[in-house]
């Protein structure tokens, strides 16, 4: 494999370039002016190198709607954005509850070999939320689960969600809840507020959220196991979540850089690529969740890329089905919504979107240190680049980014993954 030697970097952009070899399918060497000897030299002044991220919350909806997504395309489409590895979530047709369909989708992702691919399981058979699935013969498995979610639903009843819990302590296991109480977002469209009410559309109140959160932390705590909040989405959501950690529940939590970044106002132009499980919210929830993510209460950024075919999002409003692509733009909308206003580094961007998601879903060899003998799973970003974003030049099969037309800040550069570039000059290699 080719010797890279990435020259001119700064190391989470921090201190002074220097340059960073790799060799096979570590970081070998790292050091100012080093000579190129037998390497290929890529010249990166001026870039940021981080560890390369990973996404707790993706869906790559294979098996089952090849026409929104594949392995392939999503994975692609994540090492374009940065990513070296993701969860694929549960949600598939056929749902991944078995070991069979969780080593099908790890499987397809070697295949690809653009990412690692994480494969969650199911908590429930079919994601019906009565019957546990067999979540132990899917940690056994060859792609070793160790989250499990029924994303997209809620484990609402209770006293399963607490046994999923306690099950999963055996192998140390996490379950990432989608907190979402079903009889309170009956016919939910958006959140419920003063725009939901001129609009006349049904709404979907924080409390929905909040309520499920509150009850899954009380539940943690009491079986002392791990759960992971999905897509926190209110300022109340914060805050029941800092409540929860400070009583040293082993509580952690994700948000989205659409919840990071835009409000429940889109909804007025009735159009669906802003429709989105949980829904938009308001100017003080957004305020709450920069704040919340910049002072480590939510542990990180998960993107939700939840690509749609065009048929079951280009509908009206209330036939649209809900969800947002996010792999190729979340690094970009981190760095325009906290780093260059200030309130985040780029040491704490590659603690929120590649070391901490990396720990809570128990991934090796993800979001280590930048150091000598660490495997080279690196992305290389241009801080200074400024994009447009064109829905129809993305690597996911779909179009339904709500970003489209914005112009963003910072472009991935290159991707490795152990030493192979996934990713070089912002182009995918294969
Ligand atoms: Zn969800």
């Amino acid at each position: 494999m080719t010797s890279w030697l990435l020259q001119a970097v700064l190391l989470y952009g921090e201190g002074e370039p220097v340059d960073v070899r790799t060799d096979g399918e570590r970081i070998v060497e790292i050091g100012a002016a080093l000579p190129v000897g037998d390497s290929r030299a890529y010249d990166a002044a001026g870039c940021v190198l981080l560890p390369g991220l990973v996404d707790l919350h993706t869906h790559l909806r294979e098996p089952g709607r090849e026409d929104a997504e594949t392995v392939e395309t999503g994975t692609r489409a994540a090492a374009l954005g940065g990513f070296t590895a993701v969860h694929a979530m549960a949600n598939t047709d056929p749902v991944a509850d078995t070991a069979g369909v969780v080593e099908q989708v790890w499987r397809l992702g070697q295949e690809a070999g653009h990412c690692d691919v994480a494969p969650v399981g199911a908590v429930t058979v079919g994601l019906g939320g009565e019957q546990m699935a067999e979540l132990g013969t899917m940690a056994d498995s060859a792609a070793r689960v160790r989250v499990f979610s029924d994303d997209g639903k809620c484990v609402s009843d209770a006293s399963l969600m607490r046994r999923a819990l306690e099950y999963v302590k055996a192998f140390d296991g996490v379950i990432a809840q989608h907190a979402q109480e079903p009889r309170l977002t009956v016919g939910a469209q958006m959140n419920e507020g003063i725009t939901s009410s001129r609009l006349g559309l049904t709404g979907w109140p924080a409390v929905a959220e909040e309520a499920v959160i509150a009850r899954d932390c009380l539940l943690a705590g009491h079986v002392g196991s791990r759960l992971h909040v999905c897509h926190v989405s209110t300022a109340g959501s914060v805050e029941l979540i800092r409540w929860a950690k400070g009583k040293g529940w082993d509580v952690t939590a994700e948000v989205t850089p659409h919840h990071l970044s835009l409000t429940d106002d889109l909804a007025c132009s009735y159009d669906p690529v802003f429709k989105v499980n949980p829904p938009l919210r308001t100017d003080v929830d957004v305020e709450a969740l920069r704040a919340g993510l910049a002072d480590g209460t939510i542990d990180c950024v998960a993107t939700d890329h939840a690509p749609h075919a065009l048929e079951d999002k280009e509908t009206e409003w209330g036939a649209a089905l809900p969800g947002m692509t996010g792999l190729e733009t979340a690094l970009s909308v981190v760095v325009d919504t906290l780093v260059e206003p200030g309130l985040m580094s780029w040491r704490q961007v590659a603690e929120r979107l590649s070391e901490t998601p990396a720990r809570i879903g128990r991934l090796e060899g993800h979001g280590r240190p930048l150091a000598v003998g660490e495997p080279a799973n690196l992305c290389l970003v241009d801080p200074a680049a400024r994009w447009t974003v064109d829905a129809r030049a993305m690597a996911t099969r779909s179009r339904n980014t709500p970003f489209a037309g914005h112009e963003l800040p910072a472009r991935v550069r290159a991707t490795f993954l152990r030493g192979r570039p996934t990713v070089l000059d912002g182009k995918a290699t294969s």
